[in-house]
């Protein structure tokens, strides 16, 4: 008998984040869950709570214990180990368990507010044997009426009247007269909306799998048969067919009644990646992400939850789909900085993927052609097991990569945008009826002052990290230790007084193409061209059909598309994302050169790829002109080493936020004096400093870098700043703990 409950409250004050006993009503003793939504009365307001626990007493006062209200959702929200992670996710990131629930679950559903949709559908109204009779005695005297009943018995598909009609090619008064002699009835159900995804019928045609392909699935597959957990990293180049391994996991899992979950870093710039899903599985496949609508999102979850479908596709969030008996979790892509939440729970999916199936049971696949460094380095240790595609699909060549020195450019009297060869290499890309992609490597920020003589950026001296150019003071200034500089006027390196801000956006390039290139078909495709629902979808369709000569874009193209007919990949500056203040500067810029590089010398057609740069000397850059990967790795595990980087030390960032800068400062300064009493749990504190984002939504940012090593070092010291720092500042400043964090 369950007489009380333990519910969380969702009140958003950090103080609160202890369960509270209710007293169960008779009439949902039976009925109330763990993960149950409910209504219960807080001080003097209604507001919504989540059952998570029973118990058969109660400390509190017995007639102070309060009865919740009513049980909001019919579905449990989560189960128990949905729970035991959820806990672990506010422990490990050090927030709320509440705002662990709300950004797991969508809205929709935990309000129950989303309306239902429900459908009229005409089905048969005798059965089969029956209906065998009446085809025959119809076949002279009504075909059309016949056609419509054959059509029923072959198809079990909700429509209605003028949509039957329409699938039989006849009037909808031919539907009618059936309804009228009483062979057709008017049923009724819920139906789902499905979020809009082009679809291709599905098909059953799998290619054979290459002999690298087979034994990475052998593998796996000796997991998924002996219900046995583990983890995997799936490093297979460009072109490998690491979406086959994927494929044919998952169809075992199936064929053994288990779902999967696959994660994709960003679902509206992998339309195809769904396309090719919906293909093998059709129905079985639900799509989460957050541009759904809140009905689609809601219909989509509880298809999850009913096991209507299987295997959830979807962004970050789509690691807590209810997937039923989930026993896979892919990765895809799984470097890519977008599965990490930007804000409050700052959770990682790769993280929180590997503690579901620690919890739950199952096998964990991470696949990418450039994994992250931290997830090499655990596959190294053995946390991971390595396994590896080497070869592109018909044995196709990687591309050659030519680098291109823009100072020797400039020396040569060439001001363009556009070296000689990456000209050149479109005009003959253009002449032969081929493709071009032309990649330009940009983020917001990246204001850094470079010289174009000789390539030098300015630096810090401390952090190895560029100093970033402040505009109101005209200085430069480190992100990471707040070392400041004047902005030189000639060249530190070379004397030059070349050296100037950089930054050039797409739009720019686009216009400089179509000067260059009068009669080719130019596209753009960033974020304000792919505004509108489908528009990625549209501008990726018509580079396959060949309709787009050449397509400028940013990081968006640089994504797992596959089409045969690109010759030539330009990259415009590989500058760009090297000198962004960030420790991982160079492990990103080596992973989107390598991206890039792999769109093309795909199909039949021999690729080309020309990387413009500024540091042709830089080892990222070298490293992804040879494919290399294992030569990248190997530099940059020795550089995090030697400076205490991940996975040298976990990390935490401390952003102080308020609308007051001094404010701000003031608090960012007596944080670091309270922290200092604790120096020896922590390897190194940098900063105060500016934030990269020094002013969000007008509010002034500071921040403060901890490298710790060991967890518990680091649990310690949050929960100290957590209990005796925190509660003795000024409630308008705020204060953000980042745990991992992955942009800086
Ligand atoms: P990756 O994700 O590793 O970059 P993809 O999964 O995009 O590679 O595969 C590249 C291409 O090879 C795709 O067009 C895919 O359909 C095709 N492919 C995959 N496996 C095979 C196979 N065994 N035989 C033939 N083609 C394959
Ligand atoms: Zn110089
Ligand atoms: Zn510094």
């Amino acid at each position: 008998m369950t007489d009380y409950v333990k519910i969380i409250v969702d009140i958003p004050l950090s103080h609160l984040d202890n369960s509270y006993d209710y007293r169960v009503p008779k009439k949902y003793k039976d009925i109330i869950k763990i993960g149950h939504a409910v209504k219960v009365r807080f001080g003097n307001r209604m507001v919504v709570g989540f059952v998570i626990g029973f118990s058969n007493t109660t400390d509190l006062d017995k007639d102070r214990v309060r009865d919740i209200s009513s049980i909001i959702t019919k579905e449990e929200l989560f189960n128990e180990e949905m729970l035991e992670l959820f806990k672990w996710m506010a422990s490990y990131y050090k927030c709320l368990l509440v705002k662990v629930i709300k950004s797991a679950i969508p809205t929709g559903v935990i309000t129950g507010k989303v309306k239902k949709k429900r459908v009229r559908f005409l089905s048969l109204n005798q059965n089969q044997e029956e209906t065998d009779r009446i085809i025959n005695e119809l076949r002279k005297k009504a075909p059309k009426q016949k056609e419509i009943l054959e059509f029923l018995l072959a198809n079990d598909e909700y429509l209605s009247t003028s949509q039957l009609a329409e699938r039989v090619s006849t009037s909808a008064g031919t539907v009618s007269r059936l309804i009228k002699k009483g062979y057709l009835k008017y049923e009724e159900k819920i139906s789902r909306r499905r979020p809009y995804f082009k679809k291709s019928s599905p098909g059953s045609s799998k290619p054979e799998l290459t002999k690298e392909q087979q034994e990475v699935i052998n593998k796996i597959l000796v997991n998924i048969k002996g219900n046995k957990t583990d983890s995997y990293l799936l490093h297979g180049v460009t072109g490998s067919g690491k979406t086959e391994v994927y494929l044919r996991i998952i169809e075992e899992g199936l064929s053994r009644g288990k779902g999967a979950i696959v994660l994709v870093p960003e679902i509206s710039l992998t339309p195809m990646m769904v396309r090719i899903f919906y293909q093998r599985f059709g129905d079985k496949i639900a799509v989460l992400h957050s541009n759904l609508s809140l009905g689609e999102r809601y219909d989509e979850w509880r298809r999850l939850y009913y096991g209507e479908a299987l295997i959830a596709i979807g962004a970050r969030s789509a690691v807590f789909a209810p997937v039923k008996n989930c026993g896979l979790i892919i990765i895809d892509e799984e470097h890519e900085t977008s599965y990490k939440q930007g804000e409050n729970p700052y959770y990682h999916a790769r993280e929180v993927a590997l503690k579901r199936v620690k919890l739950s049971g199952g096998v964990v696949i991470l696949g990418s052609a450039t994994p992250s460094l931290e997830s090499y380095y655990y596959a190294q240790e053995g946390k991971f097991k390595y396994l590896a595609l080497t070869e592109r699909i018909n044995a196709e060549e990687m591309p050659p990569v030519s680098i291109i020195d823009m100072r020797e450019e400039l020396r040569n009297g060439n001001t363009s945008i556009f070296s000689t060869s990456l000209k050149k290499a479109i005009n003959n890309s253009l002449l032969k009826k081929e493709q071009v992609l032309i990649f330009l490597n940009r983020r917001g920020y990246a204001n850094f002052i470079l010289c174009r003589e000789c390539g030098h950026v300015i630096k810090c001296k401390n952090c190895d990290i560029s100093l970033t150019y402040h505009e109101s003071e005209n200085s430069l200034r480190c992100h990471y230790c707040d070392f400041t500089s004047i902005v030189p006027r000639n060249c530190p390196a070379c004397g030059s007084v070349f050296i100037k801000k950089f930054g050039i956006g797409t739009e720019r390039i686009e216009e400089e193409l179509k000067k260059e290139f009068t009669g080719a078909v130019i596209e753009r495709m960033d974020v304000d061209t792919t505004t509108r629902k489908g528009s990625h979808y549209e501008i990726l369709e018509r580079i396959e059909k060949g309709e787009t000569d050449i397509l400028v874009g940013t990081q968006m193209i640089a994504k797992g598309h596959d089409y045969p007919n690109i010759s030539v990949v330009g990259v415009i500056t590989a500058d760009n994302i090297l000198n962004l203040p960030d420790f991982r500067s160079g492990e990103r810029t080596f992973q989107l050169l390598t991206q890039v590089a792999g769109r093309t010398g795909r199909g039949s057609k021999n690729g080309e790829v020309i990387i413009q740069t500024y540091t042709p000397e830089h080892y990222s850059i070298i490293a992804a002109s040879k494919h290399d990967y294992l030569q990248f790795y190997n530099q940059e595990i020795n550089s995090r080493k030697k400076l205490f980087y991940p996975p040298f030390s976990q990390l935490v960032n401390i952003i102080i936020q308020g609308y007051q800068e001094q404010g701000v400062v003031k608090a960012a300064e007596q944080l670091n004096v309270f922290l200092k009493d604790y120096q020896q749990y922590i390897k190194e504190i940098l900063g105060p400093s500016p934030a990269p984002i020094n002013k969000l939504r007008n509010r002034y940012r500071w921040q403060i870098i901890l490298k710790i090593q060991g967890w518990a070092k680091r649990n310690f010291i949050l929960a100290e700043t957590r209990s005796k720092f925190l509660p003795e500042q000024d409630k308008e400043i705020g204060f953000i703990i980042d745990v991992d964090p992955i942009k800086m």
